[in-house]
């Protein structure tokens, strides 16, 4: 297929593929129809139809600054201050119509970093990077193909560095380097979406030191290569998608991203598909701006779905005869300052943005950060209070089948209904909706996507300015020295 334009596009191009994925211990023939994968693929089909709306065209579209043509943003190297706003007015806007994660975000900020450091490893060693990966983005512009952005290594013994690993395989690494490309082995875990991706950016875990040059390095791979190989991973309540449409709550799109482990088992890659190998000092500085531009987006992408999370509790208050009680209106009112906060400051690190040596434009880093350090914290309270508003009945609902059987199904109707007028079944049904959005997959993505929140604080360390801070402090007490 030449370019992917609709969603069934996207499925056609998924079917024709043939990557090799494993679920629960099978091997699994088609993505598409799978009921494991068939809400993760929706969402991810989103970035694509919502590039043919007219209403969110200039959300979801932009112009090429290689080609001049009209390209899915989700493509786009950031041009100016207001792309990376309308990143995150994009994030929030398929969010609303998604309720969980589409995915096809940490793809487009592993080009964004890549195009970005590639520039400046040019400029230091002379290599050709810059101009390979400017080809490969025409590609993927041109194709509309979904990339995921192969970031974090499984990493073994974390007190050892990649080389003094028993078993390198932890970290992946170059096993041979060949005129033509290289072969490389090791793998990335938590892969979000790359079931249903197409190609993937592969970037260095971590900085590096020059013994561990081996491991430095940036490459893209089809995910349908020979020795790619995918095991995806459980997620909370997993098995209710093959057994109920209702229990899972957001039947259509599911409630978090789908994450696999990545394994490449000595893949080539040509040259040309080779964006770094062995330029060790630029690893530490491509995942930095890879998690920046991840860390931007949080506020976009979960004040998207915490706007659904409100939503669905004040639903919920309103069906159980509760909406009026000052309490319920106050912890409304508190989660929806919570969501505005964390979508206050992607729109701040976005509006702090500056251009890069290569042209790109690039979030404030210590704002981005702490945007992402809110989300570990602020989606915690929602869920919380989601959980207070909506009453212990969260926990104990009967499974679909009982609503649906034809003896106990008229305790279940009787029994848990609300207010007059209002279906049990629809009680029952956002319920559901808020039990998943603020279960356990959901949250621990909040807590680790983008990084844990050790690696954000790293970064206050980086950024936060702490000798003029001191100093600040010195003036205004009149301490001379
Ligand atoms: Fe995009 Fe948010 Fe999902 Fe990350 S968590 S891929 S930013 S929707
Ligand atoms: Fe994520």
């Amino acid at each position: 297929m030449d370019r992917i334009v609709t969603k069934e596009d996207y499925l056609q191009s998924l079917r024709e593929q043939k990557h090799l994925v494993y679920y629960a211990g099978e091997k699994v023939e088609d993505v598409t129809t799978h009921p494991a994968f068939k809400p993760h693929i929706n969402c991810a089909a989103m970035t694509y139809e919502m590039a043919l709306k007219a209403e969110f065209e200039d959300l979801a579209t932009a112009t090429s600054h290689l080609t001049g043509q009209k390209i899915n943003r989700f493509t786009h190297i950031h041009q100016s201050v207001e792309d990376l706003i309308k990143k995150v007015q994009l994030l929030r806007a398929i969010a609303h119509e998604t309720g969980s994660c589409f995915q096809r975000c940490v793809g487009w900020d592993a080009l964004n970093a890549t195009y970005m450091t590639t520039y400046e490893i040019d400029e230091k060693h002379g290599t050709d990077y810059h101009r390979r990966f400017c080809e490969y983005l025409k590609y993927i512009q041109g194709s509309n193909k979904m990339v995921v952005g192969g970031m974090t290594d499984t990493k073994g013994d974390r007190s050892l560095p990649p080389s003094k690993q028993p078993d390198p395989d932890v970290f992946t690494h170059v096993v041979e380097h060949r005129a033509d490309g290289i072969v490389i082995r090791g793998n990335k875990a938590h892969q979000t979406g790359a079931v249903n991706s197409h190609e993937v950016l592969i970037m260095p875990t971590q900085a590096m030191r020059p013994e561990d040059k081996d491991f430095a390095v940036a490459c893209a791979v089809p995910l349908g290569a020979p020795g790619v190989t995918q095991i995806f991973g459980r997620q909370t309540n997993d098995e209710r998608r093959l057994t109920s449409e209702m229990d899972i709550g957001n039947p259509e799109f599911g409630l978090v991203g789908g994450e696999s482990l990545l394994i490449f088992e000595d893949v080539f890659v040509p040259n040309e598909r080779v964006f770094m190998c062995g330029e060790v000092e630029f690893s530490g500085i491509l995942v930095e701006r890879f998690a920046t531009l991840h860390r931007q987006n949080y506020g976009g992408c979960k004040g998207g779905v915490s706007d659904v999370i409100v939503g669905a509790c004040a639903l919920a208050t309103e069906m159980q005869g509760t909406a009026g009680a000052g309490h319920i209106k106050e912890k409304l009112a508190e989660m929806m300052h919570l969501t505005e906060t964390l979508y206050s400051g992607s729109i701040a690190c976005s509006a702090m943005g500056q251009r890069t040596a290569s042209g790109a434009f690039y979030p404030d880093p210590l704002l981005a950060n702490c945007t992402k350090h809110n989300v570990t914290r602020h989606v915690y309270e929602i869920a919380r209070l989601a959980h207070d508003v909506a009453g212990g009945i969260l926990a104990t609902m009967p499974f679909e089948k009982d609503l649906r059987h034809p003896q106990i199904g008229k305790y279940v109707e009787k029994y848990l209904a609300g207010v007059q007028g209002v279906s049990t079944e629809n009680r029952l049904r956002i319920l559901r909706l808020i039990e998943n959005m603020t279960g356990g997959t959901a949250l621990v993505e909040s807590m680790h996507g983008a990084g844990s929140p050790q690696t954000q604080k790293v970064m206050y360390g980086r950024y936060g300015k702490l000798d003029m801070k001191k100093k600040m402090a010195k003036n205004l007490a009149r301490i001379a020295d």
